[in-house]
């Protein structure tokens, strides 16, 4: 192209990455490790195509986010002052719906179709769950809209059997997968009735464009003669097999590091990266491995994370560091999860004494529940800090709606928690819920036998709408098998508050009771009603019953149920007055998932433990190098410090669950860390 600026190729970019984006016509795979600079090669590779000739329109850029397009175009406009507009950049879905508006008939729709977002996808499925089979909607035990959409969206993203995936995906549930099949088929064609398109279809029908139509396929390989594909490693098959129909003139570079592969839950699928070279022939291999991001002492642990790692043909390297010398990273041994909090918040406010700002510090850990024990202790502590990956624990839904089943038992007057119980199931609203009540409450009245009982009551279940009947029944005796249990240990030693018990007193010594502890109560409300709507309701029913288990332990530290429903209230309150204000100094807490691609000065790791990394699921399913990858993407955000915390024990519902240590730090060698024993001292 004429008139552009010179660029200096050579002295902007470090050896390997000239080679990268200075590489010769033909398919090129750059797998480039963790903070050695991607966007940066891609970018240049941009200003070289240019320089080389191309015009911008040549080029279709593909990205993860469309803010990491917009980015790269920037630095592009900056670098060649080629406005950005010029060129086709941003995700797969964005670049697929522009190309089906495009050539919208070949893949049965008219090329003013409009697109559902998940909420109206979810509506139109359960539309069509209705009208081909009313009684499947009606029994509880059969997975909702959005439980079946999940699967359904898995396996066209896998380019996977329908059929297998929800054999696999909901083993729970009786019956075949065939009628779940018919909803899919119905809802495909109901889509291309009313002329709309899913998220998925964006890309699903970009492929069928391609497949079906040669004229459009040949058009689009000319119109592209140059594709780059960023964080290739979180490609997932539907994806790579339209990059590979596109790019079979092979003028492609797919930019990737294999060991940041950490969405394969979604579907990605790094064997993607693995099959490039194969099928695209000729490819040239680049790798970049000059971190410019951390401590050459973090960096060789980094690297000894990924040795252990089963081997791949061509796909070996360590990271090598420009940085000077820093300090090595501290792997703290410590008794059990309670205590691991107070650490943390101990050698928080120790570097912050020392100067270091505490924006300057991420904690970091693998599942939400884990950071539970460390946020009561920050508040404690009166250190703020904001959570960067969705909720406080307190705050989640699945967490309120068993909070709300533990208030209720404590306080039976708690009408906000019991119309919260109540709108949870079908077909009952604040309206119903109102109705509900009334009626209990004049049944608690003309009897007095308490408002968990009157609920059971048949006057009571007349109220309820006949769709909820069964759910309600389910959730009235969860409630009140709580309620016994609770009842029964305030009994136990000497009952504390005689007067407000008479009646289930006079009842109790002809009937053998359980006393249960709030932790065991809080588990009879998970294993009851609850539990079951979880699996219905939501598609990651698993990691929030993970959340409710982290609950368990929580509430094994109280006594009483009436201290356990107090202190949630206290943090909570506490945590959600506490507005972030744009410059205050704040601590981040965030999961490893959402700190992909950032860097920290300070890093913190919890959890460094089996069982919590990797997680007992990965453990059990026999898969954990996902969890590996997923320790190492924890590990390489860290620019300056890394401390990593290894308690032995977890405090749950039980009471202390021994801890295996984490499987890979132990095969590490000893010499890239600093062992700091704190399991013997106290704190
Ligand atoms: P991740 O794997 O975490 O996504 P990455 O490979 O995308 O990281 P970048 O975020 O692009 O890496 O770069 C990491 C840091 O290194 C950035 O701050 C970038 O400015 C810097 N950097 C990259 N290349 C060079 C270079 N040749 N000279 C100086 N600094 C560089
Ligand atoms: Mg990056």
């Amino acid at each position: 192209m004429d008139g552009l600026p010179p660029v200096d190729f050579r002295a902007e970019l470090n050896a390997e990455q000239y080679a990268a984006v200075t590489s010769p016509p033909g398919p090129a795979l750059v797998l480039a490790g963790a903070g050695s600079g991607k966007t940066r090669t891609l970018t240049y590779r941009v200003a070289w195509l240019l320089h080389q000739g191309a015009k911008p329109w040549d080029i279709l850029l593909l990205t993860f986010t469309n803010k990491s397009a917009k980015e790269m175009l920037e630095r592009v406009e900056d670098l060649t002052g080629v406005p950005r507009g010029q060129f086709w950049g941003g995700t797969f879905h964005s670049i697929g719906q522009r190309i089906l508006r495009r050539n919208a008939l070949a893949a049965g729709r008219s090329p003013d179709f409009t697109i559902l977002d998940q909420k109206e996808s979810e509506q139109l499925f359960s539309e069509i769950v209705k009208a081909a089979d009313g009684a499947f909607i009606k029994d509880k035990t059969n997975p909702k809209a959005a439980v079946i959409l999940d699967a359904y969206s898995h396996a066209r993203n896998t380019l996977r059997p329908v059929a297998e995936v929800i054999s696999e995906r909901l083993d729970w549930m009786k019956g075949g997968p065939e009628k779940l099949v018919g909803f899919c088929d119905a809802y495909e064609a109901a889509k291309k009735e009313r002329n709309v398109c899913d998220f998925d279809d964006l890309l699903v029908l970009w492929l069928r464009v391609l497949e079906n139509d040669p004229a459009a396929l040949e058009h689009y390989r000319r119109r592209f003669q140059h594709l780059l594909v960023d964080e290739f490693q979180d490609t997932n098959r539907l994806q790579s097999r339209i990059i590979d129909l596109l790019a079979s003139h092979h003028q492609i570079m797919a930019v990737g590091d294999d060991a940041q592969c950490i969405y394969t839950w979604r579907g990605a699928d790094w064997e993607n990266i693995v099959a490039f070279p194969s099928r695209h022939p000729g490819t040239l291999i680049h790798t970049i491995d000059t971190n410019y991001r951390s401590t050459p002492e973090i960096l060789a642990f980094a690297n000894e994370i990924l040795s252990h790692r089963p081997r791949i043909e061509g796909f070996d390297r360590r990271l090598k560091a420009v940085r000077p010398g820093g300090q090595p990273p501290t792997v703290f041994t410590i008794g059990d999860t309670s205590q691991q909090a107070k650490l943390i918040g101990r050698k928080i406010l120790q570097l912050h004494n020392e100067g270091h700002p505490l924006a300057d510090i991420h904690v970091l850990y693998r599942a939400h529940y884990q950071s539970l024990e460390l946020q009561m202790e920050l508040n404690a502590l009166g250190v703020p800090f904001v959570i960067t990956s969705g909720h406080k624990f307190f705050d989640l839904i699945h967490v309120k709606d068993v909070l709300a089943h533990l208030r209720f038992i404590q306080n039976p007057q708690d009408q906000v928690a019991l119309s919260r119980l109540l709108c949870l199931l079908p077909k009952v609203g604040p309206v119903a819920a109102d109705k509900i009540t009334r009626a209990a409450k004049d049944i608690e009245q003309a009897q007095g036998r308490g408002m968990v009982r009157a609920l059971r009551d048949p006057a009571v279940l007349k109220k309820v709408p006949e769709s909820a009947k069964d759910d309600f029944n389910d959730l009235t005796i969860t409630l009140e098998d709580m309620l016994e249990g609770i009842e029964a240990a305030r009994q136990k030693p000497a009952p504390t508050n005689p007067a407000a018990d008479l009646f289930t007193a006079a009842r109790d010594r002809s009937e053998e009771k359980v006393a249960r502890t709030p932790a065991e109560t809080t588990r009879v409300c998970i294993e009851g009603w609850y539990g079951s709507h979880l699996k219905t309701l939501f598609p990651d029913w698993k990691d929030r019953e993970q959340d409710l288990t982290g609950l368990i332990g929580f509430a094994a530290k109280f006594e009483e149920l009436g201290d356990l429903v107090a202190q949630v209230v206290l943090l909570n309150g506490e945590s959600s007055d506490k507005k972030p204000e744009p410059d205050q100094d704040m601590l981040r807490l965030t999961t490893i998932h959402q700190s992909k691609g950032l860097e920290f000065p300070i890093v913190f790791l919890l959890g460094v433990a089996d069982g919590l990394l990797p997680l007992t699921r990965a453990i059990e399913d026999g898969d954990v190098e996902e969890e590996r990858r997923l320790f190492y993407v924890a590990c390489t955000r860290a620019e300056n410090m890394l401390y990593l915390f290894a308690p032995r024990f977890a405090v749950s519902g039980e009471g202390y669950r021994p801890l295996d240590p984490c499987r890979f730090l132990e095969e590490m060698s000893p010499d890239c860390y600093e062992l700091a024993d704190y399991a013997h001292r106290r704190l």
